[in-house]
């Protein structure tokens, strides 16, 4: 690579930034009157950018990735003699590295059995999409086709998975979608849809409403974050997740857990499924799975799904018919080999509870101190704090003083996110995910900023 030294050099990259990256998420009119931001260099949980400003990243990479920290020389080596050794071979064919993550990770996930690998967690996502699909063709005698999905999460960008966003903005431009795709309520106690005691199981009763309004026998999954990212860091309340098994088991309803941001330790433990007791049929992952040193998605299956696509002599087409072309690079599985190793041997989870605790502490202190703040919630290094222009009424903060609470943030060299940007009247919570490595120093650091940040905003 042409070697980049100087801060010249450096805005000679930030022009062709400007003048050629489409980046994501961003409306480019801003980068007329501002800079692009060029991140150059990253050393566990600290970023440069390409004006050598050094940042604490509260957001693991942007959206909840990096959770082993920068800068892992360990994963960039077993990275590059597999790639020496072996680069790639899709198809049929498996790989050393391939074979030896999935063991480890299975492992891991009692109940489980098969993992499928592509790259990304909305491919992941569609992968169960037509697997659902497949059964009901095969099994079902083209029953059990539909899947439901909730109201506020979010499970890919392709138009697949976007028929099953329930951020309704990230979706309205990009229609028509594919017929079969049934939104069910989400399940915020903060934000009540029923006044009752028992939140966590009405909030479920509601998704049971929906399977026998539409008919059981035409459902065939139902998709679910353990811990809804995007949507606003939300937590399922008490007896929710009992109750979604329960009714997914009386319908025959295959359980589909997408842990694209918590798994891998950021919720507090391996799986955010695993917070709850939940056997699901069908997980996905993603993000925290190589941490970003690596594009590898993982779709993993229990024996009874996997079943389904064995091939008898009657019918030898049942093998499920799809490829990942890029899912023969060894580079993903060895590179999630280290990664997990590391947060083993590191005992990252434990740190991942015990940081999580502090935060969510800190939060709360600011929520007494700041009446702007009306909820906060997560698990692990998993959180949000809601922004409410009144507390009582509820009503969300103006999207632009949370944008400005992010940029006082920014100024104080904390990197936060503000979710989610595409619920109008909803982009109003500060989001906290710091890689898994945060320190108490850390975790002060990053809250004692947001303290400055939402005096400067809203005194
Ligand atoms: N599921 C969830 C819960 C996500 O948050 C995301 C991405 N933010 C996805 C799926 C899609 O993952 P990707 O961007 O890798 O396709």
């Amino acid at each position: 690579m042409e070697s980049i030294q100087g801060m010249n050099d450096m805005q000679r990259v930030v022009e062709a930034d400007r003048a050629h990256i489409w980046h994501h998420l961003v409306q480019h009119k801003a980068f007329e009157t501002s800079d692009p931001r060029v991140i150059v260099e990253g050393k566990g949980i600290r970023v440069w950018d390409a004006k050598g400003k050094e940042y604490i990243d509260a957001v693991s990479g942007g959206v909840w990735t990096v959770n082993v920290g920068y800068g892992r020389e360990s994963i960039a080596n077993a990275v590059r003699d597999q790639l020496v050794k072996m680069n790639y071979f899709a198809g049929a064919a498996g790989s050393v590295p391939g074979a030896l993550f999935a063991e480890r990770l299975i492992a891991k996930m009692p109940g489980m059995s098969r993992v499928y690998y592509s790259n990304s967690g909305s491919e992941a996502n569609e992968k169960v999409y037509k697997m659902v699909r497949q059964i009901a063709h095969k099994h079902h005698g083209g029953k059990k086709w539909k899947i439901l999905y909730r109201d506020r999460d979010y499970h890919g960008t392709t138009i697949g998975t976007l028929a099953t966003s329930g951020q309704d903005q990230r979706a309205e431009q990009y229609g028509p979608y594919p017929d079969g795709f049934v939104r069910v309520p989400h399940c915020l106690e903060y934000r009540k849809q029923w006044d009752v005691e028992n939140y966590g199981e009405r909030a479920a009763d509601a998704i049971e409403e929906v399977i026998l309004r539409e008919g059981p026998d035409t459902i065939g999954c139902l998709v679910l974050e353990p811990v809804t990212a995007g949507g606003g860091v939300i937590v399922p309340p008490k007896g929710y997740w009992e109750r979604v098994q329960e009714i997914c088991r009386k319908y025959d309803i295959l359980l589909h857990i997408d842990e694209v941001v918590c798994g891998m330790g950021r919720a507090g433990a391996w799986f955010g499924y695993q917070l709850y007791d939940i056997k699901p049929d069908f997980v996905t992952m993603a993000k925290g799975v190589a941490s970003g040193y690596a594009a590898i998605s993982c779709t993993v299956t229990s024996e009874r799904v996997f079943d389904y696509f064995k091939s008898d002599a009657a019918d030898p087409m049942s093998y499920f018919r799809d490829i990942s072309t890029f899912g023969g690079c060894t580079s993903g599985p060895a590179a999630a080999l280290e990664n997990m190793r590391i947060i083993e041997d590191e005992d990252l989870i434990g740190n991942t509870v015990t940081m999580g605790e502090r935060c969510l502490a800190n939060l709360q202190v600011l929520m007494e101190k700041h009446k702007i703040i009306g909820d906060v919630r997560g698990k692990g290094l998993f959180l949000g704090a809601e922004l409410v222009a009144d507390r009582i009424t509820k009503e969300p903060a103006a999207e632009k003083l949370v944008q400005q609470v992010v940029a006082e943030c920014g100024a104080q060299g904390v990197i936060i996110g503000a979710t989610n940007r595409s619920l109008p009247g909803f982009n109003n919570t500060l989001c906290l995910s710091p890689a898994l490595i945060a320190t108490a120093d850390n975790i002060d650091e990053i809250t004692g900023a947001i303290d400055v940040a939402l005096t400067r905003v809203f005194g």
